[in-house]
């Protein structure tokens, strides 16, 4: 079978390796669709965190955000059978320490993520092999596309964690791409009464419109800060959830989240911050906090898709061929303006 391998920055091949076999709890499942993150753009690049950390190491079977047809079942496989359509945990457990022997996949410590840290061969592959253990079954009225945004929805729903929305709950997004995207939609169904999305491009501000925002902010012609400050009577939001990954944004978010209340940070900055205002956050008693996903989550997000009736799939602004991948990586500068989740077809 095909797979896309980064060899080392700035080059990748489609290699021919073996088709995962389908033994014990393992599935070999073909890849339907597959979503290019931010994160797999750093890779390729070679600009990036885990890769300089030694998390990550080349050669990269890359790709974390998938869903996909069951072909063939391994002999102890339970719930599952070749047809079945599903997607999976961004993390796969060993299967073999206590906690997974004792059934708590969830808790295990020795997971191996999808296509990046610690690298489960990825999904920018014509299969992948998946143990039943954190696969899930795709329900009939989601398609292949919205299950591919599930993982990154799933990493937009920690900003949620113990947070109680209602119709008084302002919520701003900072960011535009997949994952402030999802975090607009998700603020939307869970209940806060008005949700502002904040960016840069107001092509992706509009789709921000037409996925759950009540209110467009362009920071490029309006102070960001003060437009917030204007909407909630000089209180601020009662959740600010920061995408962009800009320090700046990152500040500016501090200044927009009200008295006793939650900025979560959902991005890689890629570096150390010198200019946090920690004294306004501490005066003010913010929570800055992060989030990145965790297990539980894309079930939970699973469940939203299939009862929202608001569709996340405006955001897929590109869709392209696997076989067309290798160039639209090594020419990626000419859509940023306009990309926000770029969708592969297999
Ligand atoms: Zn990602
Ligand atoms: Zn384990």
């Amino acid at each position: 079978m095909k797979a896309l391998t980064v060899l080392k920055p700035q080059v990748a091949e489609y290699q021919e390796v073996p088709k995962p076999a389908a033994v014990g709890r393992f599935m070999t499942v073909k890849v339907e669709r597959a979503g290019i993150c931010a994160t797999d753009f750093s890779i390729f690049s070679g600009d990036c965190s885990f890769v300089r950390s030694g998390e990550i190491v080349y050669p990269v079977r890359f790709g974390h955000e998938w869903s996909g047809t069951v072909v063939e079942c391994g002999n102890e496989v339970r719930g599952f059978r070749p047809g079945d359509r599903i997607y999976s945990d961004s993390g796969i457990s060993c299967g073999k320490c206590p906690d997974c022997l004792a059934g708590h996949y969830d808790k295990c410590r020795f997971t191996r993520s999808v296509g990046t840290i610690n690298c489960w061969d990825g999904c920018f592959a014509e299969y992948i092999s998946i143990p039943d253990y954190n696969a899930y079954h795709i329900p009939d009225s989601v398609s292949f596309d919205e299950a591919t945004l599930i993982e990154p929805s799933a990493i937009s729903y920690d900003a949620f964690r113990n947070v109680e929305l209602n119709e008084a709950s302002t919520v701003v997004v900072i960011g535009t791409g997949a994952i402030g995207m999802s975090a607009v939609w998700l603020a939307k169904y869970l209940g806060a009464g008005r949700v502002v999305v904040v960016g840069r491009t107001p092509s992706k501000l509009e789709i921000g419109r037409k996925i759950g925002a009540d209110i467009a902010v362009n920071s490029t012609v309006t102070d960001p800060v003060k437009a917030i400050k204007d909407l909630t009577d000089g209180q601020g939001a009662e959740l600010v959830i920061e995408t962009s990954g800009s320090d700046k944004a990152l500040y500016q978010g501090i200044y927009m989240t009200r008295n006793d209340c939650r900025i979560c940070s959902l991005s890689f900055y890629e570096h150390d911050l010198d200019g946090v205002p920690v004294d306004h956050l501490v005066l003010n008693k913010i929570s800055l906090v992060g989030g990145a996903g965790r297990f539980g989550n894309p079930q939970k997000v699973c469940g939203i898709f299939e009862k929202n009736p608001v569709k996340l799939t405006p955001i897929i602004t590109h869709r392209i061929k696997f076989g067309e991948m290798k160039d639209f990586l090594e020419s990626s500068a000419k859509y940023a303006k306009s990309k926000i989740k770029v969708m592969v077809e297999f």
